[in-house]
């Protein structure tokens, strides 16, 4: 895959040695052209080279009917005036051919496909072929399902259009559980996609994964020290009184504490000393590994002799009372020792998965 790196569509700015995360910032929905370019104004007195391009989506995808659903085209026209007035690169989203006709018609920067048109293939496929041959930067968010197949596969489509200036956008995924995010991000796709995709910029948008104003800054930190190349900020000059996601979005003052709250690291340091002791770490991991894998082949060989036991002796391979012990047990033996219950539930959910096929044969 031709992939051209993100100095070739936003300008790389350093600090300290370090390159800045791209910024785009803006409101969810363009709503009035006041509020457009008022909050565009203030984002760039407030935050001035802190933000790369401003963002507005003028066709919103609306779970239900009846409420907001964009301004539509007049919206392109008060981005343009945005764009010649404040000098800054403009995104929208993009949900159909017409429109990407009618935001390459007016301008528009940096298109990007949401969450509900990554899920689907056929829309995708048409949005690459209206695509074909125009030099444009695509962000392409997550599915809102954690496929990352079909993630992967919105991302070819685009790139097997001839569009090289591409990155993901990181939004996190549905659920069915209610948890503290509005969409869980499920960090381990992003960093499954980065090992799959090594030169794709991966972004990150701390508004639909966190859906409250108080999540923006701990989850920007966390997706920085992660080594993502950009964030994705809902930015409103009166948040509460946003059309749309009026919870996630923040005011350009608090944008500008937030960026100037978190910390940039590098993905690596060439310092000898930071090497060495890093080995040094590393090595007693290694060790710690290599016995917790030898545990559990210790472990399963139990198990196994268990089965056979049980088997010889006419017993049912599962029983149900032992089960609620092991399950109740081993979270509390980790909670005092200061590991998360929730993590430890899981493994030996996993562990214990592992144990019946160990007993019962794969099916
Ligand atoms: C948005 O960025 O405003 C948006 C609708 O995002 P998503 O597609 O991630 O829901
Ligand atoms: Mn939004």
């Amino acid at each position: 895959m031709k992939i051209d790196s993100l100095e070739t569509w936003v300008k790389p700015v350093f600090v300290n040695e370090k390159r800045k995360p791209v910024v785009i910032a803006g409101p969810c929905s363009a709503e009035t052209e006041e509020q457009l370019f008022n909050t565009c104004k203030e984002i760039l007195e407030k935050n001035g080279n802190d933000i790369d391009i401003f963002r507005a989506g003028i066709w919103k995808p609306r779970t239900r009917p009846n409420t907001f659903e964009g301004v539509g085209e007049i919206g392109l026209k008060w981005f343009q005036n945005v764009r010649k007035e404040l000098g800054i690169p403009i995104a929208t989203e993009v949900a159909t051919p017409q429109h990407v006709e009618l935001a390459l018609k007016y301008g528009v920067d940096v298109l990007w496909i949401g969450a509900r048109s990554t899920v689907n293939p056929f829309t995708v496929q048409d949005i690459a072929d209206v695509l074909k041959g125009i030099d444009i930067p695509v962000i392409i968010k997550n599915p809102i399902n954690p496929d990352l197949a079909l993630w992967m596969g919105a991302i070819e489509r685009i790139n097997n259009a001839g569009i090289t200036k591409i990155a993901a956008m990181h939004r996190g995924f549905s659920t069915f559980e209610k948890t503290k995010y509005r969409n869980s991000p499920m960090w381990q796709l992003a960093i499954e996609l980065r090992s799959k995709m090594p030169n794709l910029p991966i972004f990150f948008d701390p508004s639909h994964v966190g859906g409250t104003r108080e999540l923006i800054e701990p989850l920007s930190q966390k997706a920085l020290d992660l080594n993502y190349d950009g964030l994705m900020i809902e930015t409103h000059i009166n948040p509460k009184e946003a059309w749309s996601d009026a919870e996630q979005q923040v005011t350009p003052s608090r944008l500008d504490e937030i960026l100037e709250a978190i910390k940039i690291r590098t993905a690596s340091s060439d310092n000898e000393d930071f090497i060495s002791h890093l080995d040094e770490l590393r090595q007693k991991i290694d060790r710690i590994d290599k016995e917790i894998v030898e545990s559990l082949a210790s472990r399963m060989k139990l198990v196994e002799a268990i089965g056979d036991y049980k088997k010889a002796n006419g017993v049912a391979v599962f029983q149900f009372e032992r089960w609620i012990q092991v399950f109740q047990t081993r979270p509390e033996w980790a909670a005092k020792l200061g590991l998360d219950k929730d993590f430890i539930a899981l493994l030996y959910k996993n562990i214990h998965d592992e144990s019946i096929r160990v007993q019962t044969g794969r099916v």
